[in-house]
Formats: C-alpha cells, structure tokens, sequence
C-alpha cells in the first residue's frame, strides 16, 4: 500500500495521537482537542504513515454492491415484515450491526466483503431484535424461522474474523 493507503481519523478522550495498520488501512487516533487538519495531525501522519502503510493487510474483495446490499436488506425485512425506523451505514471495525431500543440499525459498510448468504444473516440477526432486543431463545427462534442454519453461519462469520482481525 501507498500514498492511496485508507486513513481513518477518530477523535477520542486521550492525551497524544495514536497510529495503527488495520485491514485496508491505517487508523489515527487523536484527542478530541484536535482537528483532522491541524498542522500537528497532518505532521504525525505525514511522519508515521509510510512505516505503518507497509504492514496493511489489503482488505478482502467487495463481493456485494452498496444497491445489492440495499436490496437484499429490503428484501429481508420484506419476508421478515419488519419495519426498522431508521437504517444507517458505517465503516466498523468489529461490528457487523446493531439495533438501538428506538429501532435504528446500524449496518457496517464491511458487509459488501461477506458472502450474501452471511450478510442475509446479518440483517435477519438485526431486523430480529426490532421484536426482541435481546439473545433470548425466543430471538433465536425468530432468527431460525428465516434462517434453518443461522448456527453454520456463525460459525463460518467467527471462521472469516478470526482470519481477517484475530478475533478468536
Ligand atoms: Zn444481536
């Protein structure tokens, strides 16, 4: 990877700035006194970037669109006759999605790098804590009414973290 190498900036409660390589690209933390265009941040990453861009791992290839992941959520909460208030899109690093109490879901961007039948998976898993917000087993069972084998899907989700970020 080079000048193209991905940066993502986050401002957190900490005291100095902070850089590490992560799949597809290279993460900066800084505090949130700072601004992603300080001359200071700019500096830091000018210095530290090309060492750490080195050691990215490419990120794995898109397998689904941004419209085909919007269809096939369409189509999930269609069969499943869930109706979400609101839906978002983020880049997350160890999350697939989640569920608020107030029904937003939040959906990683990441998914496009999953197989569809693992990101179908997903969104029965989000759209199924709209009736229970929770991992009770009256959840698993909405979850198992859409998908019989939701179990071989998780553990072959587990299988690609483990591979892509060390998550055991
Ligand atoms: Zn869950």
């Amino acid at each position: 990877m080079s000048e193209e190498t991905p940066l993502k900036i986050i401002r957190q409660n900490r005291r100095s700035m902070m850089m590490r390589a992560t799949l597809g690209g290279v993460e900066v933390y800084i505090p949130a006194r700072y601004q992603a265009g300080d001359k200071c941040v700019v500096n830091f990453i000018k210095k530290n970037l090309p060492k750490l861009a080195e050691h990215v791992p490419p990120a794995p290839p898109v397998q689904l669109s941004q419209a085909q992941l919007n269809a096939r959520f369409a189509a999930m909460c269609a069969r499943m006759n869930a109706k979400p208030a609101r839906v978002q899109w983020r880049d997350m690093r160890r999350k697939w999605g989640s569920c608020s109490a107030f029904g937003t879901i939040t959906l990683n961007t990441r998914l496009a790098w999953l197989p569809a039948d693992l990101v179908d998976y997903i969104f029965c898993h989000e759209l199924a804590h709209l009736q229970e917000l929770n991992h009770s087993k009256d959840f698993w069972a909405i979850v198992a009414q859409h998908i019989p084998d939701y179990k071989d899907k998780i553990a072959a989700l587990r299988a690609l973290e483990k591979a892509w970020w060390g998550k055991a």
